[in-house]
């Protein structure tokens, strides 16, 4: 039966998934449903919500800005917001970058990282154009973000439309040696103009994890090749891994990096591409032709840098690096009930993000397991959704032991219900 509705829904199958839940409400870490029923977002809405849904401070300047300046053109106009959002990051963001680029989405910041590489080069009469990319990434759903992405069921209809790149093996575990000979052979080659990669762990492509080691020698690699090194932070972002930003447990400085999602506390959508001085100085000439050519129409839009602001305050006032260090401590203590369980393997965890495998003989993304997953949760009030027979959890920092008891919980139960 089809729904009567006319919206169409990201990643949703409506021919297996007619009904969305209609959501009403959502406060710290619960949404609340037009129904009456309560669910624990413990996936933080995709990944968006660091201090919980409607943090009071971010809502009040959100109100703030509203009754001042909604929206102006951000080419040849400025304004405070963004002015004021953007000295800040520099001042917070890894050492050397210093300039920032406003845009939308995570997936549009991806593609202002790869066109501010491709530019830097051409502009100094450089022909490196090839992308360095790893094995099972996301950087998301626009062409470019697709085409440095894993190819797979996700995108096998567009692949006529996606451009080659060169592509690493994850860097698993005892095989992080054959990543880095890849890396420095691809880079020998010539003509990379970048590599792209999200530190510390492979968000979309099933919250694999691998060590801070690794990633200081893939930058120490580019560097050696003069490659530009992208950091993709958009989901590591924010605290995510444990650190603000999960380069600084590499003490790497990126050449350019992306962050979104958390960029506002998941309360509006923005994102920034914030790169070194030489990459600007590339694109700065008086032949126009040298501009950087990218815009969207909400660019710097100033109720989201609004946003984005009340949240970096909320960074500085209130104890979030606690209270991520308690949601560490409650996902250990979760993850180790199951550690010992034939019912599950790679038990794995980095900061405030924990994940699991569930044992199934058909394993993959499109696996009936997922979904089934998915309903044995919502059942019990609980929002995870998996990565095929991954299961992972993501919550909101304000969330509390018992909260996410509550998960665990859910995890044991579902697990003997499918045995
Ligand atoms: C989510 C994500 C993106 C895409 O962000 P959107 O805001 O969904 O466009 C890009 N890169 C990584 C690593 C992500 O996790």
């Amino acid at each position: 039966m089809k729904s009567m509705s006319p919206v169409w829904h990201p990643f949703t199958q409506h021919a297996l998934q007619p009904e969305a839940v209609l959501i009403a409400g959502g406060e710290g870490a619960w949404l609340e449903a037009a129904d009456g029923r309560r669910i624990f977002d413990a996936i933080s809405s995709w990944w968006v919500v660091t201090h919980g849904h409607r943090h009071p401070h971010i809502v009040q300047a959100i109100k703030d800005q509203v009754d001042r300046l909604d929206q102006v053109v951000f080419a040849g106009f400025t304004h405070e917001p963004a002015e004021k959002l953007a000295r800040h990051l520099i001042r917070i963001a890894p050492p050397a970058l210093e300039y920032v680029f406003f845009s939308d989405s995570g997936s549009t910041s991806v593609e202002v990282a790869l066109k501010m590489a491709l530019g830097f080069w051409r502009h100094q009469g450089e022909s490196r154009s090839r992308i360095l990319a790893l094995e099972g990434a996301y950087h998301g759903d626009t062409v470019g973000g697709m085409s440095v992405g894993e190819r797979g069921v996700f995108n096998a209809p567009y692949d006529p439309l996606l451009f080659d790149v060169e592509r690493l093996p994850f860097p698993s575990v005892g095989r992080e040696q054959a990543t880095l000979d890849a890396l420095n052979a691809a880079c020998r080659k010539g003509a990379i103009a970048a590599f792209i990669v999200e530190p510390l762990i492979l968000g979309a492509g099933g919250m694999l994890i691998y060590p801070p080691w690794v990633l200081a020698e893939m930058k120490r690699n580019c560097e050696a090749h003069g490659v530009l090194f992208i950091a993709d932070e958009v989901m590591t972002g924010w605290g995510r891994t444990g650190t603000l930003f999960a380069c600084e447990q590499a003490s790497v400085a990126p050449d350019i990096a992306c962050y979104s999602k958390g960029l506002t506390g998941g309360s509006l959508p923005l994102a920034v591409t914030l790169c070194r001085a030489d990459i600007f100085d590339a694109h700065y000439s008086t032949d126009r032709t040298r501009t950087f050519f990218h815009s969207s129409s909400y660019t710097a839009n100033p109720i989201a840098c609004a946003a984005a602001l009340a949240n970096l305050e909320i960074w500085e006032r209130e104890p979030v690096m606690e209270r991520i260090a308690g949601v560490t401590a409650f996902h250990t203590k979760g993850l180790d009930g199951f550690r010992d369980d034939r019912r599950f393997a790679n038990v794995r965890q980095i900061g405030t993000i924990a994940a699991l495998d569930i044992a199934a003989t058909d394993a993959g993304y499109m696996a009936d397991i997922g979904p089934r997953l998915y309903r044995g949760f919502l059942a019990r009030g609980v929002l995870v959704r998996p990565l095929g027979n991954t299961i992972y959890i993501m919550p909101p920092y304000c969330s509390t032991a018992g909260e996410l008891d509550l998960v665990y919980d859910a995890i044991g139960e579902i697990a003997a219900e499918i045995e």
